[in-house]
């Protein structure tokens, strides 16, 4: 391990079961189910199931795109499994969520993208559990309308699209994505009405000057919900962390988002972008 592979002493979790973490744990194990809080290790899962929020993987375990921080393999994708929105949605109503994360691969194998197979989800997570939340986090789908439309159609409480760098360098970590592209979903996103949301992750070579501008071409292109969270590196084959940003910093950035006018700001080393999502929305509500 190099140095700076290694974590400082601010990223440390707080191991706290909590009475419904244990019920959740003990009921996903019995009925097999999967979930991204459990399958990627989340340090938050404490907190977060304890809320009954969890999120959800769909379109399986291999992307058709390829980013340097993403831990899910690049591959040829499994052909759709038409059932998976019911699963979620059984997986949702079995978990007793009070909200729940939805997000998965780019699938540019497919005609439509995987555009039904998001949209299919909200859909059926809503019909069958009246009252929980969706926060569908999506890849770009282009930005072609019409894909676009159908998943917006199935109005998710939040529609996120993660940015997740600063310009300069978002063509080396995220080669199939377009920076402008991305914002623009965003803009799609708040014109048809939806609540809106990104990520940034630091640490991948951004400096710390050009956080502040990166958040408001998010702002500017109609996000209102925002995260900011501190890279890990998945393993020695992903990109390597830059820096380790302080949790003053984090502060800082915070404060400048809610300056700028986000409506919901959630910034920190073990912040991830479902980190107490269903909070930050109602939060986002209120507003
Ligand atoms: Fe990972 Fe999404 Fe990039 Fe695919 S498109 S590699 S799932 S971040
Ligand atoms: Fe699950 Fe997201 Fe919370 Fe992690 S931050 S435990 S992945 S909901």
């Amino acid at each position: 391990q190099t140095p700076i592979e290694k974590k400082p002493s601010w990223i440390k979790t707080r191991v706290k079961m909590g009475p419904e973490f244990t019920e959740l744990k003990g009921l996903v194990r019995r009925e097999g189910l999967h979930t991204v809080c459990e399958e990627a290790g989340c340090p938050n899962i404490y907190e977060c199931w304890e809320d009954r929020e969890a999120t959800f993987l769909i379109g399986g375990d291999q992307c058709t795109r390829r980013c340097d921080f993403c831990q899910i393999d690049t591959g040829k994708p499994q052909p759709l499994d038409t059932e998976e929105p019911r699963k979620v949605a059984e997986s949702v109503q079995a978990m007793g969520l009070r909200y729940s994360t939805v997000t998965g691969v780019a699938r540019d194998d497919l005609e439509d993208g995987g555009a039904w197979l998001y949209a299919e989800t909200v859909r059926q997570i809503h019909a069958m559990n009246p009252g929980t939340g969706v926060e569908l986090l999506i890849p770009d789908f282009n930005s072609n309308d019409d894909q676009l439309a159908e998943v917006f159609g199935a109005a998710p409480e939040v529609l996120a699209h993660n940015t997740e760098t600063v310009p300069r360098i978002f063509r080396q970590i995220r080669p199939g994505f377009r920076y402008a592209r991305s914002l623009e979903v965003l803009t799609k996103a708040r014109a048809a009405g939806l609540v809106t949301k990104s990520n940034l992750i630091l640490g991948m070579g951004e400096t710390p000057d050009e956080v502040e501008p990166a958040m408001r071409d998010l702002f500017e292109a109609g996000c209102e919900i925002l995260t900011i969270t501190q890279y890990l590196r998945p393993s020695v084959r992903h990109h390597p962390v830059d820096r380790w940003v302080k949790p003053e910093e984090f502060v800082e950035h915070s404060k400048a988002a809610e300056e700028i006018g986000f409506a919901g700001v959630m910034a920190g080393p073990l912040v991830r972008s479902s980190y107490r999502a269903g909070r930050l929305y109602a939060q986002t509500k209120r507003h």
